[in-house]
């Protein structure tokens, strides 16, 4: 018996085992309740799959043991370094900065099937033209993950403030989309004539790949990058799995069939959400700041005490809260949940509406009242909800603005057109909590806070929640005396 007797069937059970965990461990992410053990078990797939890349060394003739011993040094290295960050990383991460995250480490995927393409084309093995077909799409898609990834990064973290565009920018966009192809194409089909100018060729490939992820996404608009971030998701998703075609990884393969396919369906979903077409997403100046006419909203912004809303809440039959970025910039949700369980005591019927885009990433609202331990039967999402506003007593909106912006519905000039929105603005009262005159995502005016139902309380949302939590109590102390 040889040890690739012995390897080949344990690296064959574990590819399975890791797909079979990708798969399964997805599943259980749709939703809240299952999640974390959905990425936990999709953890363990992802560690069975890195032990069977291992197991690869037993399989080599014995002339290349010592290369491919120095090689699983380097990777060991290379995990412990990725691990350690990610590690450090993860547990310093503020729950507001996840999607910078999200970005970076799509980048990375992008980046790792690019330079496994890289490997293959100036390596010295003369990949089959089926292979070098691959291989080179696979360098396409990666390089351009990696760069528009990192463009989405800068963006979300403010390092790029506005988007970037110049007349017959796309153009340009689609010339360098052009040149990038008729160059990959001459690596794969060039033949002879390759064989002089290959290295310049494959790093001028790589170069033009890159410069078009940069060129591609400099000038979409804030408002659109989650959509931008799930479109390179799904990418990455796609080369990752082909180069698991090219190195004959089935895991590889699996992993990144499975991740461009919920990134599409995501991509999908949330442009819905958003009421747009992908291509629309991509091809149009959507998120631009527009400068809003003097004078256009009506009406008046009428603040009023934090206190005061907290006991109006008190003594009405039905409340809505609609949760929004600010909530979690406060850190606020334990603070409003205790908040919940005191009117819930008082016998106030509470509900949470939830927009499929509220916050800075998909599913964050979620997480975050998850995280101060809101029963999942209160949270409601968008389509289940949103006929109930009309007949609701009061609506709490926190730290939550274009979610709720009427435009969407009748404003054909702006830019949220379209967008399903939350209909707080049809309850009998509305208190909106925010720190002044902010904006939100979007950069526009928001008419619901002008609006004859609508109070503002201007505020930290964690503070206001800390007044209110008083307020209430207070009653109950005052009633008691
Ligand atoms: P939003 O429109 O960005 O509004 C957030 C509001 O929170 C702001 O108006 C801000 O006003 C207030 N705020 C900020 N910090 C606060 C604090 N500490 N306390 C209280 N209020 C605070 O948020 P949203 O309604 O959740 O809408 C999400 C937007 O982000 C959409 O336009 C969506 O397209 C976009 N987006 C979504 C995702 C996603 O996947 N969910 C990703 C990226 C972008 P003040 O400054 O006056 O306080």
């Amino acid at each position: 018996m040889t040890p690739a007797s012995i390897a080949l069937p344990l690296i064959g059970a574990s590819d399975l085992a890791a797909a079979f965990l990708f798969m399964y461990g997805l599943k259980r992410m749709s939703s809240p309740i299952t999640a974390p053990s959905g990425i936990f078990l999709a953890g363990i797939g992802m560690l069975a799959a890195v032990l069977a890349s291992f197991l690869y060394v037993f399989t080599a003739n014995p002339a290349a043991q010592s290369f491919l011993l120095t090689n699983v040094g380097l990777a060991i290295l290379a995990l412990a370094i990725g691990g350690g960050l990610a590690w450090w990383s993860g547990r310093k991460v503020q729950m507001t900065a996840m999607p910078q995250m999200v970005a970076l480490y799509n980048g990375m995927g992008g980046g790792a099937a690019a330079a496994i393409a890289a490997v293959e084309l100036f390596g010295a093995r003369a990949p089959a033209p089926t292979q070098l077909v691959v291989t080179v799409l696979g360098a396409l898609i990666g390089s351009i993950s990696l760069s528009g990834s990192l463009i989405a990064w800068a963006k979300l973290d403010g390092v790029i403030k506005q988007p970037w565009r110049v007349a017959g920018q796309q153009y340009v966009n689609l010339a360098v989309l052009a040149g990038t192809i008729v160059v990959g194409g001459f690596l794969v089909f060039g033949g002879a004539a390759r064989a002089l100018t290959t290295p310049q060729l494959i790093a001028l490939f790589f170069v033009c790949s890159l410069l078009y992820g940069v060129l591609m996404t400099v000038p979409i608009g804030g408002a659109d990058m989650p959509v931008v971030i799930s479109i390179f998701n799904a990418a990455t998703g796609l080369a990752v799995a082909l180069q698991g075609f090219v190195l004959e990884n089935p895991a590889l393969m699996i992993a990144g069939m499975v991740v461009g396919a919920a990134g599409t369906l995501l991509t999908l979903l949330m442009a819905k959400a958003m009421n747009r077409s992908v291509g629309n997403v991509l091809f149009t100046n959507f998120g631009a700041i527009p400068r809003r006419r003097a004078g256009h909203t009506k009406g008046s912004l009428k603040p009023t005490a934090a206190a005061d809303a907290g006991i109006a809440m008190r003594y009405a039959k039905t409340v809505i809260i609609v949760p929004g970025y600010g909530l979690a910039a406060a850190q606020a949700q334990q603070k409003l949940y205790d908040f919940v369980k005191l009117l819930q005591a008082a016998g106030v019927s509470v509900r949470f509406a939830i927009h499929p885009v509220a916050g800075r990433m998909p599913g964050q609202m979620d997480v975050l009242l998850a995280e101060a331990g809101v029963p999942y039967d209160l949270i409601f999402q968008l389509e289940d909800i949103n006929d109930d506003f009309k007949a609701t007593d009061v609506v709490l909106v926190i730290g939550a603005n274009d979610v709720v912006n009427p435009a969407a519905r009748t404003d054909k000039a702006s830019p949220i057109f379209g967008m399903p929105i939350l209909n707080a603005d049809q309850a009998r009262q509305v208190y909106v909590v925010k720190r002044g005159q902010g904006k939100g995502y979007a950069g526009i005016e928001n008419a619901l806070f002008y609006g004859e139902n609508c109070n503002m309380i201007y505020g930290d949302a964690a503070a206001v929640m800390a007044t209110m939590i008083e307020a209430v109590r207070g009653l109950g102390t005052a009633a008691a005396a």
